[in-house]
């Protein structure tokens, strides 16, 4: 079918005493039903931008966005506030690392797991309550009966984290928005919470954009992704080929960042340098001061993103016209 969600040029900056600083630089992607995308980069790329941007949520007067995001034929870049709080929470659901939206202190499980279907559904308290206790034992919480009269506090982190993917999928969302869902717990619980959200979007069949810095997560869950640098695609495509064969120099940075299980590696390959402050760089190849190939070229046009066969897309002159060595024929030691 037609895309869930299908971004178009999206733009997002900031106004700052310095002027407008761009954060997100004319994106565009989409994300089909039922699928998961993954977006990806490091922190600072302009991924958790990207879904403040579908969100409606990038702060006002200061944040600017422009382009398109279609959303069931509807552009909610420049929809209104009142129109933005009846899809989020309702048909556009998110989670994220638990300190931007950990649960709030005072009030019950159930009443916080209730809101949303009270507010967008009208459901009466009854059969709320009987909807969330339905929605916590689908997410592998026990006790769910005497959970929803329990405070956050009584649970552990892991445990809240499942009550906040109860809480996204209560209302049968078209798509979840995950940043970083997994990065601020443990790493046996994080397998845990990935599994469940793959079985949820099998189950539900609720298209997921997954936003993250890590690539294991990536190989997990997603089908497609989109890899971002200084708030631009560099990489897009699907996952076997640009595990196989990624061609940026960045996603082969990443690639290489990535502990290797099987050989448990002591050291880990890091992309020297650091991701650029936003609007630093106003001509050429973003990723030009860390890129071990660059040339005179790359200094001074920015390249365009340049389509496979295969249905990979790619930002870099190595790929121009067929000139020049693909990035990873070169050894990183
Ligand atoms: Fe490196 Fe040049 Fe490709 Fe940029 S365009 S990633 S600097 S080779
Ligand atoms: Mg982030």
């Amino acid at each position: 079918g037609s895309p869930v969600i299908e971004v178009k040029q999206l733009h997002t900056s900031f106004m700052t005493d310095d002027g407008e600083i761009p954060v997100v630089s004319g994106i565009d992607f989409h994300v089909n039903p039922g699928e998961v995308l993954g977006i990806v980069g490091e922190s600072g790329c302009g991924k958790s931008v990207t879904s403040l941007s579908v969100m409606g949520l990038v702060p006002s007067p200061n944040g600017r966005v422009k382009g398109e995001i279609l959303f069931k034929g509807e552009n909610l870049a420049s929809a209104s506030e009142k129109r933005m709080r009846q899809i989020r929470g309702n048909e556009i659901a998110m989670i994220f690392q638990e300190p931007m939206t950990s649960l709030n202190p005072v009030f019950t499980i159930g009443e916080q797991l209730t809101e949303s279907l009270r507010i967008h559904r009208k459901w009466n308290k009854k059969q709320a309550m009987a909807r969330a206790v339905e929605m916590l034992k689908l997410v592998g919480l026990p006790r769910a009966e005497e959970l929803v009269k329990e405070y956050p506090h009584q649970l552990s982190g892991g445990m809240r984290q499942r009550v906040m993917i109860a809480m996204a999928m209560i209302c049968d969302p078209t798509l979840l928005i995950a940043d970083e869902p997994t990065t601020a717990l443990d790493v046996t619980i994080q397998a845990q919470i990935l599994e469940l959200m793959k079985k949820l979007n099998k189950e539900t069949d609720t298209a997921i954009m997954m936003i993250t810095h890590d690539l294991g997560v990536v190989a997990e869950m997603c089908e497609r992704i989109v890899v971002m640098y200084a708030g631009k695609i560099v990489e897009e495509g699907d996952v076997k080929t640009i595990f196989q064969n990624p061609k940026h120099p960045y996603t082969v940075g990443l690639i290489q960042s990535v502990p290797d299980m099987r050989e448990k590696k002591e050291r880990l390959y890091s992309i020297p340098g650091n991701v650029p402050k936003p609007g630093s760089i106003q001509q050429g190849c973003h990723f030009a001061p860390r890129c071990a190939h660059a040339m005179a070229q790359c200094l001074e046009e920015t390249p365009a993103l340049k389509s496979f066969d295969n249905g990979q897309q790619v930002r870099c002159w190595l790929y121009e016209d067929g000139k020049g060595a693909a990035a990873n024929d070169t050894a990183i030691g």
